[in-house]
């Protein structure tokens, strides 16, 4: 039998053969199960970062692997040159659920921002009426949509821009949370859709003043403007509501989903849409061979299923709020401002004698609690929705003691 591999071993691998695209802490998991995570040493952790919001519904959740095993025993992919026997019934439990008349299928959030993106454009032309190749599509700067040519054309950031042009044309950057520059962009007659998260995550779980998006709906309402909500990280009850919009009582014309659409079981995308948009785009224009995959279509179900079962939104709302004041009472110079909606939260650090969020973060590891640090000074934290309340306040004493052993 081969030899077990250790952390270091595992590390040394994915060093030597694996692309430098990331650069994670050195923890090498090896099983997980609810709000919980083991490294191949056996040691245990909470998981505050669950996939980046992927794994909303917990790790190996029974229900959603069920769905997976049985339907990847059976048939797990046709391709869509062929009807399956879960696609449709998987479209008609999303689109009720979310409320639209029709859903295009796809694999990750990259792809189904692309897609948002496409339907955008055809509508913009079919539709509106816009000069063959003069739409604009507004943006917000600081952004996170994904890793595409495009979609880095769109971005603020010099990290993931830098170095890759040229660059998709067509999109114009406005700050966020600014419904000035909004109105003044949307006075340029060729703008067709306004791409926003109504959280910016990756931006360090920047939360908008109340009111935002409910006016830049209206704005964009008024001007004949697709209002396109990035929701892949915010969305499916991460936020204490089913979608972020829904804090506001917004629905979005065009709605983006991925991650906890499977609940970090595999990959699942998906965009949702009225016929007015989603019909701009016909046989051939569009697609992907995996997008809608009977596996695909089983898990996503599965994973709606839960969110709904176990009251995830309510919960993230409630415990959100304890997990927000557990922060603020933290008594050390290192915790600047604590932000954030439901379980998606983050506690900015002011760093201290040369300690910065990552110094924090590594302690936190050590003392059984996983989380990363985003632009320097943030550290998100993104339990699974399904985490007890009493798991919670076991987490928070590891974040509480991790910070104050640098006082
Ligand atoms: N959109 C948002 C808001 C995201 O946070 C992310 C990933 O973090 C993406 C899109 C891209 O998703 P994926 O990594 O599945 O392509």
């Amino acid at each position: 039998m081969a030899e077990k591999l250790t952390s270091k071993g595992a590390i040394a691998l994915e060093d030597k053969y694996g692309a430098h695209n990331y650069h994670p802490l050195a923890v090498v998991l090896s099983k997980g199960k609810g709000a919980k995570v083991w490294d191949v040493e056996g040691k245990e952790y909470f998981d505050f970062l669950s996939a980046y919001s992927a794994v909303n519904q917990g790790h190996c959740h029974p229900k959603i692997v069920g769905a997976m095993v049985d339907q990847a025993q059976t048939l797990t992919l046709t391709s869509r040159a062929f009807y399956s026997d879960a696609l449709g019934t998987y479209e008609k439990y999303i689109t009720e659920f979310f409320g639209y008349d029709k859903v295009l299928p796809m694999n990750t959030g990259a792809e189904a921002d692309e897609t948002a993106l496409k339907l955008c454009r055809r509508w913009a032309y079919d539709v509106k009426g816009i000069a063959n190749n003069q739409a604009k599509i507004i943006v917000c700067a600081d952004n996170f949509h994904g890793r595409t040519i495009s979609i880095i054309s769109m971005s603020t950031d010099p990290e993931s821009k830098a170095g890759f042009g040229p660059y998709t044309p067509g999109f114009e950057v406005i700050p966020y949370n600014d419904l000035d520059a909004l109105e003044k962009a949307l006075e340029d007659p060729n703008v067709a859709g306004f791409l926003v998260e109504p959280i910016q995550g990756e931006a360090g779980v920047v939360v908008p003043d109340e009111g935002y998006l409910t006016k830049a709906f209206a704005m964009c309402k008024a001007k004949n403007v697709l209002f396109i909500a990035d929701e892949v990280q915010t969305g499916i009850a991460r936020t204490g509501k089913l979608l972020a919009c829904d804090h506001e009582g917004v629905r979005p014309d065009v709605l983006i989903l991925g991650k906890a659409l499977s609940g970090g079981a595999y990959p699942v995308s998906a965009v949702l849409a009225d016929d007015e948009v989603m019909l701009t785009i016909k046989p051939g224009q569009h697609g992907s061979t995996f997008g809608g995959n009977p596996v695909a279509a089983k898990v996503a179900v599965a994973a709606l299923e839960v969110v709904k079962e176990e009251g995830l939104a309510e919960r993230a709302q409630k415990l959100g709020e304890i997990f927000r004041t557990e922060m603020r009472n933290i008594d050390s110079g290192m915790v600047e401002l604590v932000r954030g909606k439901g379980l998606l939260n983050a506690v900015v650090i002011r760093p201290k004698g040369g300690k910065t969020a990552m110094d924090v973060c590594i302690k936190m590891a050590e003392n059984g609690l996983l989380a990363k640090p985003t632009h320097d000074h943030i550290i998100r934290f993104a339990p699974p929705l399904v985490i007890s309340e009493e798991e919670l306040m076991e987490a928070v004493e590891v974040i509480k003691k991790s910070i104050l052993s640098f006082d």
